[in-house]
């Protein structure tokens, strides 16, 4: 669907949802309208969940879920390692796995993290981030800066769409290594590292690249008012974390650190085959997820379940995860 038509198709579905048209559905008793109140789908209403850090707002935007055969993903535990971990959450192989973005608005600047994974996964999986912006009241061209966690296809698929720059107005923050990594397809018969990724990074990231709007950074650095870059190398070369801070209080975006919390927050040296260095993903993993529980950190979890932001508590050899409070009040 094009961009002005989802935006016709969702301003239509959100005046259903005034109070006035409520009353309205509520007086009718209509067969028909009985027989659609019947009908069922399993498909969610578009994902948004905020609440305030200080004087910014803070928004998970869902793009969908996707299936994780953990079975097949995971490497240093057994299946039925994998599977004990998993029933102990009331969970079963394989697992579906959020796939989330996030809006911060500072009161003068829109700025997302990650951007899903776009048209990448085709047309029934993940790429809703969209839809949800929209319904949170933004156009794309609203977005004046994106920071990249990573550049893997859930993560920065979403930079284009019908082969255009989604966020014509928006500038690119993503770690350096990264860039130069993913847009270097000779990196992938040098590390055996799937090419594909490297074919994604070409056709999300480069044309920004060529619009001269990416900005990159290598060390620790404050990118924007109240937001500070750091790298975590592991997962990919240039894997970066974001610590957002207004007034008192602070949230730390993560990128890939942790896929799915029942296994791997009792078992952080359990890694993926996504991986690009498994035993730093690994090393990054205990140290941050330490550092998250001895601090009490807020945090924002691409992967974890919608809408992923939470805190980590320690749990035996181990942590668990612990989803912030839900409000919606005024
Ligand atoms: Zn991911």
């Amino acid at each position: 669907m094009k961009i002005a038509g989802l935006l016709v198709a969702l301003t239509a579905a959100l005046n259903l949802t005034t109070s006035a048209a409520i009353s309205e559905s509520l007086k009718t008793e209509s067969s028909t309208g009985l027989a659609s109140a019947r009908a069922v789908s399993p498909v969610q209403f578009p994902g948004l969940c905020r609440f305030p850090l200080g004087d910014f707002q803070i928004t998970t935007l869902s793009d969908g879920t996707c299936s994780l055969d953990l079975h097949e993903l995971l490497l240093g535990a057994s299946v039925s390692e994998v599977d004990f971990l998993l029933d102990k959450q009331c969970l079963h192989n394989p697992v579906e796995a959020s796939v989330n973005s996030f809006l911060i608005q500072t009161g003068t600047k829109n700025i997302l993290v990650d951007t899903g994974a776009g048209q990448l996964f085709g047309p029934k999986v993940c790429g809703k981030l969209l839809e949800s912006l929209m319904v949170a009241g933004l156009k794309p061209e609203q977005i004046d800066d994106i920071l990249i966690t990573h550049v893997h296809t859930d993560h920065s698929g979403g930079l284009m769409r019908d082969g255009r720059m989604l966020f014509p107005n928006a500038t690119i923050h993503v770690g350096k290594p990264d860039v130069d990594f993913f847009l270097d397809s000779s990196n992938s018969e040098k590390t055996g590292y799937g090419i594909k990724y490297f074919e994604s990074a070409q056709k999300t990231l480069k044309p920004y690249v060529d619009a001269g709007k990416v900005k990159t950074f290598s060390g620790i650095l404050e990118i924007l008012p109240g937001i500070t870059a750091t790298l975590h190398p592991g997962h990919t070369p240039g894997s970066a974390f974001y610590l957002v801070k207004s007034k008192d209080q602070s949230i730390q975006f993560l990128g890939d650190v942790i896929h799915c919390s029942a296994v791997q927050m009792p078992r952080p040296d359990i890694t993926i085959k996504f991986d690009v260095d498994s035993t730093k993903a690994a090393k990054v993993r205990s140290e941050e997820l330490a550092h998250f529980a001895k601090d009490k950190q807020m945090i924002a979890a691409p992967h974890l379940p919608f809408p992923g932001i939470g805190y980590v508590q320690a749990e035996g050899k181990g942590y668990r995860w612990i989803p912030k409070e839900y409000r919606n009040r005024e």
